[in-house]
């Protein structure tokens, strides 16, 4: 959604700048929430080691309390106060941060809160690459911020500071304005053994590209059994129902094309999963607001990002 002019937007919503930054950190430094613009998806930020604010990310967004967020930190050197790094993670470390990559490392003992744990033995940890990133190292900023995706949970997330005004009105005091998020679909995540690697999310980073640091990349289903939102079967929702790999239109429907399927709607007419994803999220929360019945969409490959793709769209189309 766009607004058409500045008195339809809504108040708390601040263009990405040196101001609303500075802003930002002085929400955050009082135990505030702000939704911020990363690569992927917009997030839910909250200083890491205030308790009180963390809770009040699980409440906002209804967040079931045993599903752990993700530890954003500022530079990839802080990994190593937060977590065992491993010569795997270390070389996943210098080929993707800052970038769209979660690592699940065995955590530390340290200062941020608890209850964002999920009582888990590991920490997710990522280093964004963002429009803040510079200026809160420049401010002085060194907490990591706990931050999962700005959206209600088990809903569609957020790529537009409007997507998340749509969830939470007024609720957040600062939605920083970065614009369309350029990748548009989660980060990948990957836990890490020693000499091997389990893809717990397909994102925005390839599994394929993960072939020269990772011989041993392996499937979820052979992770141990852990309590992980974005695994549940029903996640990323819209309202509507979801019908997969379709390539007709039937009664009551609306098409979401891909390629040469067209669709009413087209997530890439030219077949590009970079635009797909780009575009996934917008295109759900659009036809959501029209009050389509069923989505139907259109096959979209299932190697390279279209394997994100793919995993959202089955999650969107689970029974609930
Ligand atoms: P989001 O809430 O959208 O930021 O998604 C974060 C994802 O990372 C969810 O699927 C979490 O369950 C997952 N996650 C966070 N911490 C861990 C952890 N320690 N082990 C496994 N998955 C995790
Ligand atoms: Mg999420």
């Amino acid at each position: 959604m766009t607004y058409v002019t500045d008195v339809m937007k809504p108040k708390n919503i601040k263009l990405a700048d040196e101001t609303s930054f500075a802003a930002a950190l002085k929400i955050l430094r009082d135990g505030g929430l702000v939704a911020l613009p990363t690569e992927t998806v917009y997030g839910l930020a909250a200083d890491a080691s205030n308790d009180a604010a963390v809770a009040h990310v699980y409440a906002l967004k209804g967040r079931p309390a045993h599903n752990p967020l993700i530890a954003h930190i500022l530079r990839p050197e802080e990994a190593g106060a937060l977590a065992h790094v491993n010569a795997l993670a270390q070389s996943l470390i210098d080929a993707f941060w800052p970038g769209p990559l979660t690592l699940v490392l065995p955590r530390k003992n340290t200062e941020l809160s608890q209850i964002a744990g999920g009582w888990l033995p590991t920490i997710a940890l990522r280093c964004p690459d963002t429009v803040w990133r510079e200026a809160f190292i420049k401010s002085g900023w060194t907490s990591p911020l706990f931050m999962p995706s700005a959206n209600l949970s088990g809903r569609i997330s957020p790529t537009t500071a409007a997507h998340v005004a749509a969830d939470f009105g007024d609720k957040i005091n600062l939605i920083i304005d970065g614009g369309a998020c350029s990748g548009g679909v989660e980060s990948t995540v990957l836990q890490i053994h020693e000499g091997h690697a389990v893809l717990l999310r397909p994102g925005t980073i390839a599994a394929e590209d993960f072939a020269p640091f990772v011989t041993d990349l392996r499937l979820p289903d052979t992770a141990p059994i852990i309590s992980a939102p974005g695994m549940l079967a029903s996640h990323y929702a819209p309202r509507a129902k979801v019908r997969l790999n379709a390539i007709d239109v039937r009664e009551g429907e609306v098409l979401l094309g891909f390629g040469a399927v067209m669709g009413d709607l087209n997530l890439s007419s030219l077949g590009d999963c970079a635009e797909a994803a780009h575009n996934l999220y917008d295109y759900l929360r659009r036809l959501d607001r029209e009050g389509v019945q069923t989505i139907a969409v259109a096959p979209i490959p299932k190697h390279g990002l279209g394997l994100a793709i793919n995993d959202r769209l089955k999650r969107a189309a689970a029974d609930r």
